[in-house]
């Protein structure tokens, strides 16, 4: 079981959020659609439905709300489903799942709305949505769609739009979690600009998927996740993310300097927005790999994982001086940065603890507090510990080594003492999650 990070059980002064006993996990897969010119229309259609259906939603909400101070629910909402037959079938066409989740998506930016007035903030209310912007359709459940093969081919069969091709890697990754169990019980379908026409992708989430334990090693591995080295582990393993990455961003933001001089709407404008979009998703996409394959590498050799309980949104405003580099506009790169630093080391985390969970492995958190000035050999803590950024030297017994190295070693050493805390406790496990699955409720029925 994985567990988040608020509700992981506390050992020896860690949180265990991946309790590596295996068992039934989700996945997600995520693909491209390859849909015909006819298709096509049918998902602009569907969309731009779906925006009204969530304008409607909102202008009822709030008009209810102006003229008679009365709270539309969800279920309120729901009812009114059904009155959509006869006059408006072609927003039914596609089945009511989609018409319900715009619904329930409109419900829950209201909840967050309340929670945040709660918490002391200024929220903005929610908005009406141009049907341009609105580029997601959701389905909660697996009705009214299904992954299936025609002629031998896969395709994404979707009610009102028909059998969408996917590609043949799309249709193994599917098939792949199938074989392990995978029941796929959720579909988003998501639209994005690219060049002159339109991108979709699709996510089919799976539930029920059996894990893929990975031999064990009787091996423990720290992580310690830093500014200048990325990962650097216990075993002395360093890695950092790919320097394209941050070259990529670095062009996306000369290209919005540029943007200033062009008139908004205009030709240049938009194809300038695009290359900064392409640029930046290329650069995501590039630590997004290294995450993984990251992840990957940590993951087989060790059976329990130790990571740093890092406070990610700190890092990001902490005082700068760590990671500026000479040269012209040192302040906005630094930023840029630590805002790219923080971002790979989160994904990094990420993609450890689902590694972890698939592949049988237990994952720590600990308390990151003095790991990078603490004498792994002697126990002497001290600042003067750490000359300069890449060397530890022990002012007390004299013990020199890589400073993120040594820094991983100690966080490995705070997890064997949870770890040793944790079978004390008799080894319970993570208390399951709430399911990410959504359940079918009672509802009345909605023609
Ligand atoms: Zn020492």
């Amino acid at each position: 079981m994985i567990s988040s990070r608020a509700k992981a059980p506390r050992h020896g002064g860690a949180l265990l959020v991946v309790d590596g006993a295996g068992g039934r996990v989700h996945r997600k897969a995520t693909f491209a659609l390859y849909p015909t010119r006819a298709q096509e229309e049918k998902l602009h259609r569907l969309l731009r439905t779906l925006a009204e259906v969530y304008n409607a939603g909102l202008a009822e909400r709030r008009e209810a709300w102006r003229l008679r101070r009365v709270t539309v629910t969800l279920f309120d909402q729901y009812g009114q489903i059904k009155d959509l037959k006869g006059v408006r079938d072609d927003a039914l066409a596609f089945g009511i799942q989609p018409v319900r989740t715009t619904l329930k998506r409109l419900d829950e930016a209201y909840a967050a709305f309340f929670q945040r007035i709660k918490a002391g903030q200024r929220p903005g209310f929610p908005r009406f949505r141009s049907h341009r912007r609105h580029n997601t359709a959701y389905w909660d459940e697996p009705i009214s769609w299904k992954v299936r093969e025609t002629d031998g081919r896969p395709v994404l069969y979707v009610q009102g739009v028909g059998d969408v091709p996917l590609s043949k890697h799309a249709g193994k990754q599917l098939a792949r979690l199938q074989r392990r169990g995978g029941v796929a019980g959720t579909l988003t379908v998501t639209r994005r600009c690219a060049g002159t026409g339109h991108v979709w992708r699709a996510a089919v989430g799976f539930k029920n998927v059996e894990t893929d334990a990975l031999p064990a090693t009787g091996r423990m591995v720290g992580v310690d996740r830093g500014v200048t080295v990325t990962a650097a582990t216990s075993d002395g393993a360093l890695s950092t993310y790919p320097a394209e990455a941050r070259a990529l961003r670095h062009r996306a933001d000369r290209l919005g300097e540029t943007l200033a001089g062009k008139k908004r709407g205009s030709r240049a404008w938009r194809k300038t927005i695009r290359q900064i979009c392409r640029t930046r998703r290329r650069a995501a996409n590039l630590v997004d790999n290294w995450a993984r394959e990251t992840a990957a590498d940590i993951t087989a050799t060790a059976d329990v994982i130790v990571l740093e309980d890092l406070q990610l949104k700190n890092m990001t405003k902490s005082a700068k001086g760590t990671v500026d580099e000479p040269g012209r506009n040192v302040a906005a790169k630094s930023g840029l940065n630590r805002e790219m630093q923080a971002a790979a080391l989160g994904k990094l985390a990420t993609r450890i603890r689902v590694k972890a969970e698939e592949a049988g492995r237990r994952c720590w958190l600990v308390d990151p507090r003095n790991t990078s000035r603490t004498c792994p050999t002697c126990g002497h803590c001290a600042k003067a510990n750490r000359p300069s950024q890449a060397v530890f030297r022990c002012q007390c017994c004299g013990h020199t080594a890589n400073a993120d190295v040594n820094a991983a070693v100690n966080i490995a050493a705070a997890g064997a003492q949870a770890e040793a805390a944790w079978r004390a406790a008799g080894s319970p496990q993570v208390p399951g999650s709430t399911p990410r699955m959504r359940r079918r409720k009672q509802q009345p029925a909605a023609a």
